[in-house]
């Protein structure tokens, strides 16, 4: 099948066959990764050669951390106020969809968050220009979801931040896209299952010099000085899921890295948008033009039942999980690093020959 799913979503194909030749016995070891002590040289070298390769593949700076957590992005929304914040700081949040909320709506309960622009009145259709923006002076940090998953907003430029505010993101669903520029950020988090391995794996990239104040209450598992002590094995970690990220940062790289990545990813997302706005209306994509995603491309249609019409035959065609987000409907083709140039086309031929059946 093709899988437009949207996380866990879509992983390369050469990389789950070398996983699945390793799987009984990893590199002669007679063990599987799934069967050995996090603290045997084996893992150690697993753990180890992922996060060199992460480290080429996005430039990390010497200065940043990587750590390799559990808990999903989730965890991070309150991991991220309770190791940079006291109680009585503020910390800024552009809102521009549903995670960003979540984001906002978790971190109030460990700081003083504040909504400095919201998207809500148009349903998440934009990200606002550095002009609009009032951000608080002296906040803490100004948090931003660098790729909305469920509305399909995307930032193609990130926010000037005052002083000394940091800039935190939430790239859950473009982690690896595309290069970033690391040094702009105090901390970037990501969950894995959308672009770089299974659930179970949450990345944080952080400043080391924010790490250790974390507020008193701070769960030890939370604690980014914790893991950053005993480089992300305080406690067992996702050793599975690890080791397939380590794949897929080596795949990467072997394609070229994410400058080739990205081209690779523009030109997919191309295909799509212009295939909905070729459509004269038939399809429509609700995302101001300037700031679609690359990863997640929400489109609706006249009715829902044609939506479900339109999902009922990609599956038969063997395109799947195409429905949108339970809390905006329509339809959402997910098209991550892993998805082929081949895939998109194929959605884009069922778009073509649909819309001659019903006009
Ligand atoms: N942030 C974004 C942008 C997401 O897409 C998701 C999940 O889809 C999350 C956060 C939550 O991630 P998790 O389920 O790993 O907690």
């Amino acid at each position: 099948v093709i899988n437009f799913a949207a996380g866990p979503a879509i992983l390369p194909a050469n990389v789950i066959k070398k996983a699945q030749s390793e799987l009984y016995n990893w590199r002669g070891s007679g063990m599987s990764i799934m069967e050995m002590s996090h603290r045997g040289k084996e893992f150690l070298s697993v753990i180890q050669q992922a996060e060199a390769d992460l480290r080429d593949l996005l430039k990390i700076p010497e200065n940043y951390e990587v750590l390799f957590l559990q808990g999903g992005a989730t965890t991070q929304f309150s991991a991220i106020p309770l190791n940079l914040c006291t109680s009585d700081d503020t910390a800024d949040f552009i809102v521009t969809g549903s995670w960003g909320d979540k984001a906002f709506k978790e971190a109030q309960k460990y700081c003083k968050g504040k909504v400095v622009w919201t998207g809500k009145a148009e349903k998440y259709s934009s990200i606002p220009n550095q002009s609009e923006l009032n951000v608080t002076v002296g906040a803490k940090y100004l948090h931003i979801c660098a790729n909305e998953t469920i509305h399909g907003v995307e930032y193609k430029d990130y926010p000037s931040t005052g002083n000394d505010t940091l800039l935190v993101a939430d790239m859950s669903s473009n982690f690896c896209s595309k290069p970033v520029d690391v040094s702009k950020f105090g901390l970037i988090y990501a969950g894995a299952q959308k672009n770089i391995g299974p659930a179970g794996v949450t990345i944080v990239i952080v400043r080391k010099d924010l790490i250790g104040k974390a507020q008193p209450s701070t769960p030890i598992m939370m604690d980014y000085k914790i893991h950053s002590e005993n480089r992300s094995l305080y406690n067992t970690p996702p050793c599975f899921a690890i080791y397939m990220c380590g794949l897929v940062f080596g795949d990467l790289l072997s394609q070229g890295g994410l400058e080739a990545i990205e081209r690779k990813n523009v030109e997919k997302a191309e295909l799509l948008y212009d295939a909905i706005d070729a459509s004269e209306g038939f399809y429509k994509c609700p995302v101001e033009k300037n700031v679609r995603s690359l990863m997640n491309v929400p489109f609706t249609m006249a009715t829902p039942e044609m939506e479900a019409q339109f999902i009922k035959e990609a599956s038969a065609q063997g395109m799947v999980q195409l429905k949108g987000h339970r809390s905006v409907g329509g339809i959402r083709a997910s098209i991550y690093n892993a998805m082929p140039r081949a895939g998109v086309e194929r959605l884009v031929a069922h778009m073509k020959a649909f819309q001659a059946r019903h006009i």
